[in-house]
């Protein structure tokens, strides 16, 4: 799948709604803004590179806040960032939002392009997580909508 591309003027049809490809997902309301590729893979999520500057973003920006606050125009690129990471930190979640389904693990993954990203875990089993172990990003439910629909979007999974 094309990821969105802001250089050809596109953007997503609804402010932090993305739909994976087929169109058979639910809209995504948490935890970023949604924005990934299915690749062959895996999942890899697009986030936003100032030329300029060099620094990446996820969830993607329209400006790099780097730059701007030096007054630099900046320009922005989408980045595929890696499938993989690595996990930075984590927790477990007892007591959850409406709508979520705790318990379940919730972790800062590092992608090898200096993005850091909070996410829901595959796993809420401590054995099974350790800090500074490889994670696969992928599609999953991390809660339902008001008409009790699965609410999909991405999670890691701790790689063995
Ligand atoms: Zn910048």
């Amino acid at each position: 799948m094309k990821p969105w591309n802001m250089e050809r003027g596109e953007k997503p049809k609804e402010k932090g709604v993305y739909m994976a490809e087929g169109g058979t997902r639910n809209k995504v309301s948490y935890p970023g803004e949604g924005f990934w590729s299915e690749e062959k893979d895996g999942l890899h999520l697009i986030g936003s590179h100032c030329t300029k500057c060099g620094q990446n973003y996820f969830p993607p920006r329209e400006i790099c806040p780097e730059c701007f606050a030096k007054g630099v125009e900046a320009k922005i690129e989408p980045i595929q960032l890696s499938s993989r990471g690595k996990l930075y930190s984590y927790s477990i979640v007892h007591v959850a939002p409406k709508r979520f389904n705790p318990p379940y693990g919730i972790g800062y993954v590092d992608f090898p392009e200096k993005v850091r990203v909070l996410g829901q875990l595959t796993t809420c089993d401590p054995k099974q997580l350790k800090v500074d172990m490889e994670v696969q990003a992928e599609l999953g439910r991390i809660a339902v909508d008001e008409q009790g629909n699965e609410v999909q979007s991405y999670k890691f999974r701790p790689i063995d």
